[in-house]
């Protein structure tokens, strides 16, 4: 048997990080838990603690650390607590590591995976969005490969010639375009927190299903994009493709496009990147092209969904732009789950942010986490002012 591959898995609780595990169970042998975190589900993180047999188990959450502590005693698993508790396990030495938190509160363990120096998967885009220049130099300086995991990145990873990216015409990222896109604008403004989150082909999330429904999540990918592969802003383009079985294309000079195709499911992407440069089994079965029957693409209506708009501008724009859409965003997000706002506010918002708030372009990691405090601190202000 070869050596085993050790492995941490960053917001372990969550959609991405238990697919992950879905992964790991079934080839048990390969692996190694090294480290395990989660925000605040210590039930969740203690029982998969146990059941991979982790080395250590750490929570955001400050004050759950004794709930966390006596969960796991008498198991020789280790625990810690609180933000930095994050950090320090996602600086454990690691062969490979998940990023899937959800949101910027994923930059910093993500600062400390890369600067540790292995294989780091980011499945965490907001991240990239907000500092992504930070984080893939951070990346180049500590030796860190970064491979994405969201599974249009991926598929664009896969048919993407980084070797001779001045042959690359384009990219086409797919969109599924969420669970609203046959409704009109009035029925959009009426749209409550569970319709948003119930995405007709994947499972994810709280935030990543209401972005997808607003399609700031395509906006987001869009900046991930530019971000991760060697392609001029105005070259990466968004259509709208209801199956969700093309996960994106790479069209080439002479006109040949490259996709990558298959199930709508997150265990695809992961076991790219898990197996990465080989290849690995996974329990999805071969698509079945005749059941599909047909692959429809459309292109996006910029009216009922102005987030590809503001993703674009803040993209063009630079600067403290793509920080301010992300946490801007993530806020208004965070409000309309809570009934605090309504569904097309969360764009309206963002788009009064950007407008308002034009601090000078981050040059620092510091910076950025300014620029992001400050930003949320806004928008929870302009959103109770509005209410009020
Ligand atoms: P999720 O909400 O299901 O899980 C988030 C995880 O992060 C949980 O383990 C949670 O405990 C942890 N977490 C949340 N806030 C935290 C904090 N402040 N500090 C530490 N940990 C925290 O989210 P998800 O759907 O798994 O998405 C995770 C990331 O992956 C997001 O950035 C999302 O955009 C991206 N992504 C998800 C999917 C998907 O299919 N779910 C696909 C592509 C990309
Ligand atoms: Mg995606």
């Amino acid at each position: 048997m070869g050596e085993r591959k050790r492995i941490s898995i960053l917001g372990a609780t969550g959609s991405v990080g238990q697919s992950t595990l879905d992964l790991i169970e079934r080839n048990r042998t390969a692996y190694e838990i090294v480290a395990l975190t989660a925000y605040r589900d210590v039930e969740g993180l203690a029982k998969a603690a146990i059941a991979y047999g982790a080395k250590h188990a750490a929570i955001g959450d400050a004050e759950r650390a004794d709930a966390l502590a006596s969960a796991l005693s008498e198991t020789g698993i280790t625990t810690a607590a609180g933000p930095e508790a994050i950090c320090e396990a996602a600086a454990m030495e690691a062969d490979w590591i998940m990023a899937a938190i959800v949101g910027c509160a994923g930059l910093k363990p993500v600062m400390a995976a890369v600067e540790q120096g292995s294989t780091v998967v980011l499945a965490n885009k907001e991240p990239l969005v907000s500092a992504g220049d930070v984080v893939l130099a951070a990346a180049k300086i500590h030796g860190a490969t970064i491979l994405p995991a969201d599974s249009e990145h991926n598929a664009i990873f896969q048919c993407f010639d980084f070797e001779r990216p001045e042959g690359i015409r384009r990219i086409v990222l797919t969109a599924s375009g969420g669970p609203f896109l046959d409704r009109s604008i009035e029925e959009m403004r009426a749209m409550t927190p569970d319709q948003a989150v119930a995405h007709p082909n994947w499972s994810m999330g709280a935030k990543i299903s209401v972005d997808s429904a607003t399609l700031m999540n395509k906006g987001l990918e869009l900046i991930e994009a530019d971000r991760l592969f060697p392609i001029a802003a105005d070259r990466i383009e968004i259509i709208v493709h209801r199956q969700s079985v093309v996960h994106s294309m790479v069209e080439y000079a002479d006109g040949s496009i490259l996709a990558q195709l298959g199930p709508p499911d997150m265990r695809t992407p992961i076991a790219h990147t898990l197996a990465w440069p080989d290849r690995m089994e996974t329990p999805m079965p071969s698509l079945d092209f005749a059941a599909i029957s047909r692959l429809d693409f459309e292109e996006p209506d910029p009216v009922r969904f102005p987030a590809l708009r503001l993703a674009r501008q803040s993209l063009d724009r630079g600067g403290a732009k793509p920080a301010i859409l992300n946490a801007a965003n993530e806020e208004a997000v965070a409000a309309f789950l809570d009934k605090r706002i309504g569904f097309l506010d969360i764009a309206a918002i963002v788009e009064d942010m950007l407008d308002r708030y034009d601090p000078p372009a981050p040059g620092s990691l510091d910076d950025v986490f300014a620029i992001d405090t400050e930003t949320r601190m806004r928008t929870r202000q302009m959103m109770t002012t509005k209410a009020a």
